[in-house]
């Protein structure tokens, strides 16, 4: 990561300092959040002649037109332009605002896409921080960091609900689509290369994730297209291509390749990894998987749950008492980190079985990952609705009650090999 220093004209602090920040309720001035109200962040490639560069507007009211503690929409849209700025690039952009954002003292920034939540603290609002401001940042650090492919740069933020609602509904959402059903054509097989990702290493330094069309990274913002622009924006950075070319074990995908570069990019301390097992030579995980999936003895399949679900699992742990025995870039046998969308993929623990052995999901994870789920297990064994053989805390958290819910539902994970 390249930190170069800037001088953005906000009249608060911005440094990475402050991106471990929390804005608590009664601290803060004003809120935006996508799960409630219509929200986007969106990098849009536009031709140099369409775009002013350094031009923020703001469309809708400000800060200080916002009631004290509301909550309200926020999309910006940052349009770039270059000539050798390609689409694929928008989404690795997109992904620093995170970043960029939080930098902010008396910012907080979470989610991304149309699910993003920004807190204004009351201080930062004070002393005069204001929404044109985000413009300000955001034009600063993708200029800064994203200098070989943006020459120009323009910042629209809207504000106004309804334009929110268009930006979200018309624009944010079928690029999201498209993004995501380029990747849905392309599978492990069909690609000459994966990509390592090591940027979690400042906080796990032996952490490595191998990066595939089928299985993107744990942390579900890095996909294979993602590190593959990443790996072209900057050659020696985070993401470098793996060759697959010395298979061992096709079963649980285990490629001599692909094990090389996890020896080398762990600095040693990983030996050997698998791409599609949770029990044999499983993947390492960091600390951001977006899921953890841990292995139920009772019922012979496994729990996956999410960090946004606080309740407790079959497995009589919750998700930060799982994350603190799968994380720290060690391999856990029985227990792996991953991206939501991962569950859906006809990769998922294929060498246990796949997605047919998942007894459990909190409920909200489960109307998430539905349809794909549904598909995949439709192609691969044929069963209708197998999100309704799926159980939930709202039907069991006891592994025995859950186990006799499966045994009413049918579900193929009883009459499986054992998974130890
Ligand atoms: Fe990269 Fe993996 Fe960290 Fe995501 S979790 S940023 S893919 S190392
Ligand atoms: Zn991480």
């Amino acid at each position: 990561i390249k930190i170069k220093i800037t001088n953005i004209d906000i009249p608060v602090a911005f440094a990475s300092a402050f991106e471990g920040e929390i804005i608590r309720r009664g601290d803060m001035q004003v809120e935006f959040d996508g799960s409630r109200v219509d929200c986007a962040e969106l990098v849009q490639t536009v031709d140099a002649s369409e775009i002013e560069d350094h031009k923020i507007t703001v469309v809708g009211p400000e800060a200080d037109e916002m009631e004290l503690g509301s909550k309200n929409n926020i999309a910006y849209v940052v349009k770039v332009a270059g000539k050798n700025m390609q689409s694929d690039f928008e989404p690795v952009i997109e992904r620093k605002f995170h970043n960029y954002i939080n930098c902010i003292e008396g910012v907080y920034h979470t989610g991304q896409r149309d699910m993003q939540r920004i807190r204004i603290s009351k201080d930062a609002f004070n002393a005069g921080f204001r929404i044109k401001h985000i413009g300000e940042v955001l034009y600063a650090s993708v200029k800064n960091e994203f200098d070989a492919v943006v020459d120009k740069c323009e910042v629209v933020i809207y504000t106004d609900p309804a334009e929110c609602t268009r930006i979200r509904h018309e624009v944010a959402i079928p690029t999201f689509d498209k993004r995501d059903d380029r990747l849905k054509s392309l599978t492990d097989e069909s690609v000459d290369v994966y990509y390592s990702c090591i940027l979690c290493q400042a906080f796990s330094p032996s952490h490595v994730c191998v990066v595939t069309p089928e299985r993107l990274g744990l942390c579900g913002a890095v996909s294979w297209l993602d590190a593959k622009a990443t790996n072209e924006l900057d050659p020696n950075g985070p993401c470098q291509v793996i060759t697959k070319e010395r298979p061992i074990d096709e079963r649980i995908g285990e490629y001599e390749d692909v094990n090389e570069a996890v020896q080398k990019f762990s600095q040693g301390a990983l030996q050997d990894v698998s791409l599609y097992s949770i029990m044999e030579k499983p993947m390492t995980s960091c600390g951001c998987f977006e899921c953890i999936c841990g292995i139920e003895p009772f019922s012979n399949g496994v729990v996956i749950t999410n960090r946004e679900y606080a309740g407790m699992t079959p497995l009589g742990m919750t998700f930060p008492e799982l994350a603190s025995m799968t994380g720290g870039g060690v391999q856990t046998p029985g227990f792996m980190g991953h991206g939501k969308h991962f569950i859906g993929s006809k990769k998922f623990m294929k060498a246990e079985g796949g997605i047919e052995r998942i007894v459990w999901m909190p409920k909200e994870l489960k109307e998430t990952v539905a349809e794909r789920v549904n598909q995949t297990a439709k192609e691969l064994y044929g069963i209708d609705n197998f999100i309704d053989m799926v159980g939930d805390e709202t039907i069991a958290t006891d592994p025995e009650e859950l186990v006799a819910f499966l045994t009413e539902k049918n579900h193929p994970a009883l009459s499986m090999d054992p998974m130890m």
